[in-house]
């Protein structure tokens, strides 16, 4: 998916007036801003008119003055992990680039919270204080940025234990596209003073405001975790082994579901060791820590073939069998990113139905799906053989919606999804969503081609 518009060159008295706010080096146009406008799976690709990169939330303030009075397009970026195409300049919008906003304060140990500048890694916040550690944990963590992982209330791997990035905000301070510079940091529990605008920017997609910094809740590091991969024969026995780890391991931090298709991919093109010496269908991921844990497991599974880590190295390498799986589909093509979820009930109906509904749009794409069974998400990689004309999220959103779900479960809509929101939101929520931005951000300049206006 190419860029949809001619890029306009910003006049040069703008790029003087951003180099005067930001230093010249920061100020990025032609091939120095090319690398900004690829999207990580390599499916989006536009032109920026030019990349910012502010080195303070006063420079972000000045940066957007400049940009509304000229009427220039933003696309906020972080990390440039995003999976849905909302943080590439499709529309020949200027990138503002948040990586130098890369402060970490110290850890508050009776608060156990941390402040955060956007550009920080959610990797850094982990490793911000001895014994605590973060609860939104990511394969592209060492990447992706605490300004992009609250623009798409990321989820993760721990979803079950500590809920999205959203439940991980205390505080934000943000710019709007005035320049006005919000700041709520004070990082208290109880606040009970009015509308929760920190909420409101988690999963906003870079239209609401810019964030410049986050106050950040941490959690205790978990003791001696350990780690099990079960094969299985089926979705079924995934769904019913993940739901009785639920209730019957207290210590649960993960529940994580991969196929046989992809680890054999990972195995080939990556060299990663399958974790059982004879492969099943599917395969379940559990991860539990706290007393008892290792015996919770072991009473869990059974006599289920189970491999178990529980030293570093070990649990690294059966992690890595699901923590890859995202790269699988880039091996064998440009994927498409379909994340979705349903209600736990009808996960099962998802993950043994999806390949086929694909197939029925395009019988020779291939579909590796993985993901995060306890909270109902199934990551639908599709490499497709016909024309990625939509004709892929048609099948597999419509087959989602009738079943109660959602087209995005942690990644956002992005230009991806974009067209399909509808199937998930209602007439009447579309319209409040344009109402809020226009409070937030009435210039209209921020992602204007994401999300509703
Ligand atoms: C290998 C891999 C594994 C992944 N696994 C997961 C997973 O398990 N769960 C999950 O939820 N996601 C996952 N992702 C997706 C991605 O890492 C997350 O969405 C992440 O939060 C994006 O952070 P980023 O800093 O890279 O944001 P970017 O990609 O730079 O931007 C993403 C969106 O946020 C906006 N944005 C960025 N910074 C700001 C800011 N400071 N203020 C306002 N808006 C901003 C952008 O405009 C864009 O709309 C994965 C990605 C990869 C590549």
């Amino acid at each position: 998916m190419g860029p949809v518009s001619q890029v306009t060159a910003p006049p040069a008295t703008l790029l003087r007036a951003f180099a005067q706010v930001m230093g010249e080096a920061h100020v990025l146009t032609g091939d120095a801003a090319a690398g900004f406008g690829v999207d990580w799976t390599g499916a989006f690709t536009g032109s920026p008119a030019a990349v910012l990169r502010p080195g303070s939330t006063a420079e972000v303030a000045q940066a957007l003055r400049l940009c509304a009075d000229a009427g220039l397009a933003v696309v906020p970026q972080g990390g440039n992990t995003g999976l849905a195409g909302g943080g590439v300049p499709l529309h020949g919008e200027a990138v503002l680039s948040l990586a130098r906003l890369d402060g970490l304060g110290a850890p508050d140990p009776e608060a156990s919270q941390v402040t955060a500048g956007a550009g920080v890694t959610l990797q850094r916040v982990a490793d911000a204080g001895r014994g605590l550690d973060f609860g939104v944990h990511i394969a592209s963590r060492a990447s992706a940025t605490v300004g992009g992982a609250i623009a798409t209330n990321a989820g993760g791997l721990r979803v079950l234990r500590y809920g999205p990035m959203r439940a991980q905000l205390r505080g934000i301070e943000a710019v709007l596209s005035d320049g006005t510079v919000v700041s709520h940091l004070a990082g208290l529990v109880k606040d009970n003073t009015g509308y929760d605008y920190p909420s409101l920017l988690a999963g906003s997609e870079g239209t609401l405001a810019v964030v410049t910094a986050a106050r950040l809740r941490l959690v205790p590091r978990a003791p001696d975790p350990v780690t099990a991969v079960a094969g299985l024969p089926d979705a079924a026995a995934v769904h019913e082994l993940a739901q009785r780890a639920m209730r019957e391991v207290p210590g649960l931090l993960s529940a994580e579901f991969f196929g046989q298709r992809g680890l054999a991919v990972l195995a080939e093109r990556a060299g990663v060791a399958p974790p059982l010496a004879v492969p099943a269908p599917v395969y379940l991921l559990l991860e539990a820590a706290g007393p008892g844990a290792a015996d919770d497991l072991a009473a869990l599974v059974g006599d289920v073939p189970v491999a178990v880590a529980v030293t570093a190295a070990d649990r690294a390498r059966l992690w890595a069998c699901r923590e890859r799986h995202p790269e699988v589909a880039g091996f064998l093509g440009t994927a498409l990113k379909l994340d979705v979820a349903v209600p736990a009930h009808r996960w099962v109906r998802l993950a043994t139905g999806v390949a086929e509904v694909v197939a029925a749009a395009d019988p020779g794409a291939e579909v590796i799906a993985y993901g995060h069974v306890a909270d109902g998400n199934l990551h639908v990689n599709v490499v497709p053989a016909a024309p990625a004309d939509g004709r892929h999220q048609d099948a597999v959103f419509s087959f989602v919606a009738g079943l109660g779900g959602s087209i995005s479960a942690e990644h956002g809509i992005g230009a991806l999804k974009a067209r399909w929101l509808p199937l998930s939101r209602s007439p009447a929520e579309l319209a409040l969503f344009a109402r809020i931005r226009r409070a937030f951000d009435p210039a209209g300049i921020l992602n204007p081609h994401v999300l509703p206006r």
